[in-house]
Formats: C-alpha cells, sequence, structure tokens
C-alpha cells in the first residue's frame, strides 16, 4: 500500500542509481566551486533516454507517463545529485507537444527526445513582474513574418545550455488587453542564431549552482513560425505545463528529503558520543523520524497529483499542494541532517551543506509559498481574495 515502502518503478530507479553512483559527491564539490555545468552528467542522462520519457513513441520517446519521469527525478535527489542542470529538458517541450502544429511537433519533438536539440530554457519572470505574470512588459511586435522583442527577463535558468527558449512575452499591452491573463504569446527562440543579434544573456551568480541568467532583448527577430499556438493565449500554454513541472519539482523535494534521512540515519548509528551512538538519544532520532513521517506524507500526495495529470484530471490544486508539502518536508530534512551531523554537516566533503542550499530553492521556486496558501485558500475555500 504505501509508496514510501514498495516505490514504483523499481528498473527504472535502480537504473538510475546506478548512473549517479558515477557522480559522486566530489564530482558535484568541484562544479559548485566552479558553478560549472554538470555537462557529462547531462549527457549520461540524455543517452540513457531519461530526458525524453515524456515526449511520445511517436515522436522518439519512450511515452511515459508524469510517474515515471517523477521516480527518475526523485532518484537523482536521493542519490547526492541534482536534476535542475536538466529536468526542465523533460517537461518544456510539453508546450509544443499540447499546443504545437504538426509541422512544429515534427520538427522539433524527435530532435528534443534524441537531445540533438535542448530545450530546456523557459522565460516567464521578469524583474518587474515577480509572481505576478501578467504584469510582464517584454513585447514582441509584428514586423512581417517576424516579431521583433524588446525587454528583460530575470532568473532564466539553463539559458546558455539550451538551443531553444520558450518565452514568454506581449503582444497586446496589459492596459489594452480584454483580461489581464490575455494578448500574451508564446514563442520558441532559437539561442543560437539569437545571442548576439538582439538577446544578451548575463550569467546571475547565486548560493547554488543553477546555471541562471539575466536575459536582455533588443529588437530581436523571431520569424512568426516560431509563434506557438494562437496569438494572445500564451499565458493559458504556460499554465498547462506549470502544473507538470510542479509535480516533478516536489519529486525532486521528496529525493532531497531521502537523501537527509539516510545520511542523517547512517551517520547517527555510527557516530559515537559519551560512549553511544548518538541516534540513541531520541533528541537526536525524533527529528530523523519526524522527517521520515513528514516527506512520507507529502510522497502520497505527489503520487496522487501525478496521477490526477496522468488521467488528464485537474490537478492544479494538487500539484501546488503537493510542491508546498515536498520542499517543506525536504527543508525540514535539510536543517536536520545539519543539525544532525553537528560540525560536520558543514565540512563541504560530506555534501549535506551543498544540499542544505539547494534544499532551500524550492518553497521560492517555480512559485513561492505564500502563492500557495494563497491559492488553497480562494480557490478551493472560497476566502476573499486579498489581491
Ligand atoms: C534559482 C532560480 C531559478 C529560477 N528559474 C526560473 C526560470 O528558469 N524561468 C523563470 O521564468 N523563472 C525562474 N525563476 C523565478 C521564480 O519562478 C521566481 O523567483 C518565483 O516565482 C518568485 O517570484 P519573485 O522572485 O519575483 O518573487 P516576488 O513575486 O517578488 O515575491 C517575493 C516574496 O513575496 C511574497 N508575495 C508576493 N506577493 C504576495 C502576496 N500577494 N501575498 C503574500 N505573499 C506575497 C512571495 O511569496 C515571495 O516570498 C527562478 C528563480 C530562482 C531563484
Amino acid at each position: 500500500m504505501s509508496k514510501g515502502a514498495i516505490p514504483s518503478f523499481p528498473e527504472i530507479r535502480q537504473a538510475v542509481a546506478r548512473l549517479c553512483a558515477d557522480f559522486p559527491g566530489s564530482y558535484w564539490q568541484a562544479l559548485d566551486r566552479e558553478r560549472a555545468y554538470p555537462a557529462e552528467f547531462v549527457r549520461a542522462l540524455t543517452e540513457g533516454g531519461y530526458l525524453a520519457v515524456l515526449i511520445p513513441e511517436a515522436y522518439g520517446g519512450s511515452g511515459l507517463g508524469l510517474s515515471a519521469a517523477s521516480a527518475i527525478l526523485e532518484e537523482i535527489h536521493r542519490s547526492g545529485s541534482n536534476g535542475g542542470a536538466c529536468h526542465a529538458q523533460m517537461y518544456t517541450m510539453g508546450v509544443i507537444l499540447r499546443h504545437g502544429s504538426p509541422e512544429q511537433k515534427q520538427a522539433y519533438l524527435p530532435k528534443i527526445a534524441s537531445g540533438e536539440l535542448r530545450l530546456q530554457a523557459f522565460g516567464v519572470t521578469e524583474p518587474g513582474a515577480g509572481t505576478d505574470t501578467t504584469r510582464i512588459t517584454t513585447f514582441a511586435r509584428r514586423d512581417g513574418d517576424d516579431y521583433v522583442v524588446s525587454g528583460q527577463k530575470l532568473w532564466i535558468s539553463r539559458a546558455e545550455h539550451s538551443d531553444l527558449m520558450v518565452l514568454l512575452c506581449r503582444t497586446t499591452s496589459r492596459d489594452e488587453a480584454k483580461k489581464p491573463s490575455d494578448g500574451m504569446t508564446v514563442l520558441l527562440v532559437d539561442m543560437q542564431q539569437a545571442v548576439g543579434n538582439g538577446l544578451t544573456v548575463r550569467p546571475v551568480r547565486t548560493m547554488i549552482n543553477h546555471a541562471t541568467t539575466e536575459l536582455f532583448f533588443e529588437d530581436l527577430r523571431v520569424p512568426v513560425a516560431n509563434r506557438i499556438g494562437a496569438e494572445g493565449e500564451g499565458f493559458r500554454y504556460i499554465l498547462d505545463g506549470m502544473n507538470a513541472e510542479r509535480i516533478l519539482i516536489a519529486a525532486e523535494c521528496i529525493g532531497d528529503a531521502k537523501f537527509f534521512i539516510e545520511r542523517a540515519s547512517a551517520y547517527a548509528k555510527a557516530r559515537e558520543v559519551f560512549g553511544r551512538p548518538i541516534g540513541a538519544n531520541q533528541g537526536v532520532q525524533f527529528p530523523i523520524a519526524r522527517a521520515y513521517a513528514q516527506m512520507t506524507a507529502a510522497s502520497l500526495l505527489v503520487d496522487h497529483a501525478a496521477s490526477l495529470f496522468e488521467a488528464g484530471e485537474p490537478c492544479g490544486t494538487e500539484a501546488n499542494m503537493c510542491k508546498m508539502l515536498a520542499s517543506e518536508a525536504s527543508w525540514f530534512a535539510a536543517d536536520m541532517c545539519l543539525q544532525t551531523h553537528g560540525g560536520f554537516g558543514f565540512a563541504e566533503e560530506y555534501d549535506i551543506e551543498r544540499k542544505f542550499r539547494e534544499a532551500r530553492l524550492y518553497q521560492v521556486a517555480p512559485i513561492s509559498t505564500n502563492l500557495i496558501l494563497s491559492h488553497i485558500a480562494t480557490h478551493v475555500l472560497d476566502l476573499p481574495k486579498s489581491f
């Protein structure tokens, strides 16, 4: 019954764990120091077909569902690795799959499945817009067979390691649109062609190794043929993909929580202070047990949200709730694990401090906890809206 006891997709999990064993803590520590991209790790995942599991078989992927993708990302994080360098290659293509033309699907999906094309940059957030996406101002003006794009994006991860970027921009200003969420359009930007020809990419150094960037658009020409779906409907297309993203990131958080719980349990059994293992003290073992209970509960909700998504059922609330609970479970486990390790928790070679820093992100991105609470309060409980 309990998915915590009998994990789904055991063969996939074992294979991913074997792959990750070739990328030990020392590999991630060296990259973290330099803020360098884990190119070899991403190549191994690509060659193993793991980043193409959500692409239908007709386009060269494995045609599996979100549960299988969740199992892959959970195992990556459980092993001490980090899927942030490439997880978007799994799901960003969803906007083409669901809303692209037959020609666009044929042109891009097989190459994304093989890894020949990397579509793992997703350009939504702007410095002046924050969580309120309807306030974006990056504008695509129509000029013949092109759009001409001007504006700025912030926190666009993997832009330097992506051949294509899904870009959300305005084609009608917020003031002129019927509704604030109307008038936004999705364009597929060819990054190699764009950089230096109207697009400037500036890396942003952060407390984690996440390859995130700031983008400046100055009259970048994007062919109208690269528009996904109808002009002005982009916000709706982007929302579709956000549920998948939240569920998959929740799965990564579950993997992180398992990493911390396993490391803390092992250390608490081995480390002797006052002549006995520290784990014999309930002050040490209870937080580990609590972290396990919290992770197990969140994991069940991740499974539930993934099943709803796979069944094509509405799952916005479940995707949000599982991301919130999983990110809180992983953060509690991170703090517990650091405390269990005492001073050694701060030593780079133990990987705890790195994973601790990495685990903190998910209460902020891709959506912050307050905004999820607001969704539950107003959409589920019908409480008055605050904005
Ligand atoms: C490392 C990293 C990678 C990222 N990668 C990408 C990416 O690839 N593509 C992309 O488009 N974006 C990306 N983001 C952006 C990310 O999605 C946003 O940071 C996140 O959605 C929060 O938006 P914000 O930073 O603008 O916070 P803000 O919207 O400015 O909010 C700041 C704080 O105020 C709170 N708050 C705001 N309004 C309210 C309210 N009405 N009620 C209560 N609380 C409120 C929020 O919860 C938050 O805690 C990334 C961010 C980071 C840090």
